[in-house]
């Protein structure tokens, strides 16, 4: 089955095998870069949302220690004017120390405010209608608040409350203590995150409402995000899970990205890190479009090389497949040339050359063996007169007849020949054979021409007949030559013409 197919189908089979794995292996390594570059945005994401979770927790963890520190002086000294300068002073340390805060304040129950970092209190606002503070109003725990961003009244910048309720000696409520968080401080850190043109990241409340995206919009801050895809994945996670990342259509522009998210330690916000997968895959676009383009261009270049290769292959076994038969009817013809060397045209005995080699062979051989070699000389009776009177081509007929006879009456051992000796004379060459064998096949053929009735007027015997003189020699070495064979023939030959022909004679 496999040696049938020639070799161009065997050649076209590798040809398209190379071409086909060669794109097979730029696909393969093309899909495989894919998932790597989108692994490796998976891994980018999840670390910058660590590094943004943790430094938020960081952030608002120092705040929350003074705020604790100034609670904690406050229920301790109370609200005297000498305690309070002391508290004072300690939180214009504390806004010095730590450049996320804007500033400490302290309202009585009221809402009133009592003391401040910084220290003026002339200007007095009443922040009884915050969020925080309605918050602590109506909660006794204990522990940080952290509100939603709002603009500061004192400051006029958007900043982030982060408070904790003051008790009274009797546990009642006694007011409220803020820190207040500069969201700037929070977007000078996350400017410095390259997230690429279409990241974003944001710090979230745990209940949906925005308190800081990169690329900043400031009219997007304390906005609720209840509605996203993100918030509404990110609220049904508990524990473990909600640090995780997924693809979700941006809130903002319905862009796709790859959301990692990360909820804080200590406080009930969350953090994401938003990357574009477009983007991500864009330098992978690239490439994967460079490298196709070069295997493509090899593809075709291997491809069109192969098909010449093809052709090439396919024009040298015809010209192979030619020369073969060319060779195959030059040895015809020189085989048929070689037989007509031998052969007598006529007649399609033996001619001369073949039976003086022959005779040559079968003389040595019979000298080695010392075996006895026949010869019968038969000589068609009164031919001349045939031709004369009925035509030379009915003489070549004749002929033709009577050697046709001669042959099928021969005994066909290995070195018998039948051969053409001369015009109307056929020489039968017998190896191996004694004269009564001889005489024996010379008379079957004797009786079986003049059986043949072939009318000849210009014989006494009216019709075709022969004569034949037969000779046996077995030759010694220095003693006979072949030619005596042939000449003790003739001459028996010459005595049963002239004893009176169709006849034969034995040569002594
Ligand atoms: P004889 O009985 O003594 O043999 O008489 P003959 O006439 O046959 O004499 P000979 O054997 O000498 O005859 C030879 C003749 O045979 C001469 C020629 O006319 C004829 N002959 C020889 N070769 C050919 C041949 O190829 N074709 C034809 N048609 N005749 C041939
Ligand atoms: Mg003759
Ligand atoms: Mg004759």
């Amino acid at each position: 089955m496999f040696k049938r197919l020639s070799i161009t189908f065997w050649a076209t089979v590798f040809v398209g095998v190379v071409c086909l794995s060669l794109v097979g292996v730029d696909v393969w390594r093309s899909l495989n870069a894919r998932s790597e570059q989108l692994a490796e945005m998976e891994r980018l994401g999840a670390n910058l949302a660590r590094a943004m979770a943790q430094q938020a927790d960081d952030t608002i963890k120092a705040a929350d220690t003074a705020l604790a520190d100034v609670v904690e002086r406050i229920e301790t000294d109370g609200t005297g004017a000498r305690a309070l300068a002391r508290v004072q002073r300690q939180m214009q340390t504390q806004v010095i120390n730590l450049p996320q805060l804007v500033g400490l304040f302290v309202y009585d129950e009221q809402g009133r405010w009592i003391v401040n970092s910084r220290g003026t209190p002339g200007q007095a606002y009443n922040n009884a209608d915050r969020e925080y503070f309605i918050h602590h109003r109506t909660h006794p725990e204990r522990g940080p608040h952290v509100g939603h961003p709002v603009i500061s009244r004192s400051s006029g910048r958007w900043i982030m409350p982060v408070s904790r309720r003051l008790n009274k000696p009797d546990g009642s409520f006694g007011g409220v203590v803020l820190a207040t968080l500069d969201i700037d401080y929070f977007r000078r850190f996350y400017q410095s995150f390259d997230v690429g043109a279409r990241g974003a990241v944001a710090l979230l409340s745990d209940d949906g409402v925005l308190l800081l995206r990169q690329p900043f919009d400031s009219s997007r801050v304390g906005s609720s995000m209840r509605d996203s895809e993100l918030f509404r994945h990110y609220a049904q996670q508990r524990g473990a899970a909600r640090t995780g990342s997924a693809f979700f259509h941006s809130f903002h522009d319905n862009a796709v990205r790859l959301n990692s998210f990360r909820p804080l330690e200590h406080y009930p916000l969350f953090v994401t890190a938003a990357l574009s997968r477009e983007e991500m895959l864009e330098r992978w676009r690239r490439d994967t479009f460079t490298s196709s383009a070069g295997v493509v261009v090899l593809a075709a270049l291997l491809g069109f090389f192969g098909k010449r290769l093809v052709d090439q292959i396919k024009l040298r076994a015809q010209a192979e497949a030619e020369l073969r038969q060319a060779r195959d009817a030059l040895e015809s013809a020189n085989r048929t040339l070689e037989r007509q060397a031998m052969q007598d045209g006529l007649t399609g005995l033996a001619n001369r050359r073949q039976f003086d080699v022959t005779l040559g062979n079968e003389f040595s051989r019979a000298m080695r063996h010392q075996d006895t070699l026949a010869f019968i000389m038969i000589d068609v009776d009164y031919f001349k007169q045939y031709n004369d009177l009925y035509g030379h081509s009915a003489g070549d007929e004749v002929l033709r007849a009577v050697s046709k006879l001669i042959r099928a009456l021969t005994p066909k051992r290995p070195g018998d020949l039948t051969a053409r000796y001369g015009g109307e004379e056929v020489g039968i060459l017998l190896p191996n054979t004694d004269l009564h064998g001889a005489q024996a096949v010379a008379e079957r053929i004797r009786q079986a021409v003049e059986q043949l009735q072939m009318p000849h007027n210009g014989s006494p015997f009216g019709v075709v007949t022969l004569s034949a003189g037969i000779a046996t020699i077995a030759p010694q070495r220095g003693v006979h030559l072949a030619g005596m064979l042939v000449e003790a023939a003739d001459k028996a030959l010459y005595v049963a013409k002239s004893e009176g022909r169709n006849r034969l004679s034995l040569a002594p």
